[in-house]
């Protein structure tokens, strides 16, 4: 699903990623841990095309059948719309629609059909245990009830691949845990891709691979 070969990446003269190696195969969910400052968040946008690597003889990122590196600015956009689901640390739900409403979003940026859109968000909701709340607004909402939002939303385009950076880490032991179990059942069902970045050690463990960050490499 995914190839990065040594992919680096440098801020103010300073390297923070020194040459990632990494494969993600189909309907994987692999956790990327490590201390504060190791460079996840980095490596996490640059494979989800957020971030531009440096530029490096033999540096190369393959998502799908893609290479995004090679696509002009806004057919990255395109690209990243139609391939790629993003679920944050706070949902960035925007707050003036309702929830069926941002889950359908990134599908009319799309250009996709309305009515099929709305049919699909409100499976999506219904799938994440949040179809009773799809028309209130997100301050109507719990974190966790809009976290599972933000994972429809991030959904709604049939992704090829979710990037989560910190998704529980606002929610309460609880909701975090009734989070997780919603990835593992969106792999299992819809062999959904993820990769998350997490602190928290529940999730790192239950996922399928752990990969350790520390100062700017893997390591085992
Ligand atoms: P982590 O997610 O593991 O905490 P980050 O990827 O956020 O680590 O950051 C790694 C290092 O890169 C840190 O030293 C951080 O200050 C630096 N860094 C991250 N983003 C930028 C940026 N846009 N400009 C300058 N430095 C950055």
């Amino acid at each position: 699903m995914i190839i990065a070969k040594n992919i680096q990446k440098t801020y103010n003269n300073s390297k923070v990623l020194k040459g990632i190696n990494l494969q993600i195969n189909k309907a994987e969910i692999v956790a990327i841990v490590g201390p504060s400052g190791a460079g996840k968040t980095t490596l996490l946008q640059i494979l989800s095309t957020l971030e531009k690597p440096d530029r490096i003889e033999g540096s190369e990122l393959t998502i799908g059948q893609q290479s995004p590196l090679a696509l002009k600015d806004k057919k990255i956009s395109k690209f990243r719309n139609n391939h790629i689901g993003f679920v944050f640390q706070f949902h960035q739900l925007l707050p003036e629609f309702t929830a069926i409403e941002n889950v359908c979003i990134p599908a009319y940026i799309g250009n996709q059909n309305k009515t099929s859109t709305q049919k699909k968000a409100l499976e999506l909701l219904s799938f994440l245990g949040v179809a009773e709340k799809a028309n209130h607004k997100p301050n109507q909402l719990s974190g966790g009830e809009q976290q599972r939002v933000a994972v429809a939303r991030a959904l709604i385009n049939q992704p090829d691949i979710v990037f989560a950076d910190e998704p529980s880490g606002n929610l309460d032991s609880e909701s975090a845990q009734n989070l997780h179990d919603f990835f593992f059942k969106l792999r299992d069902q819809y062999k959904q891709t993820f990769v998350i970045v997490t602190h928290n050690e529940r999730l790192a463990n239950m996922a399928d691979r752990k990969l350790h960050m520390k100062d700017g490499i893997l390591v085992d």
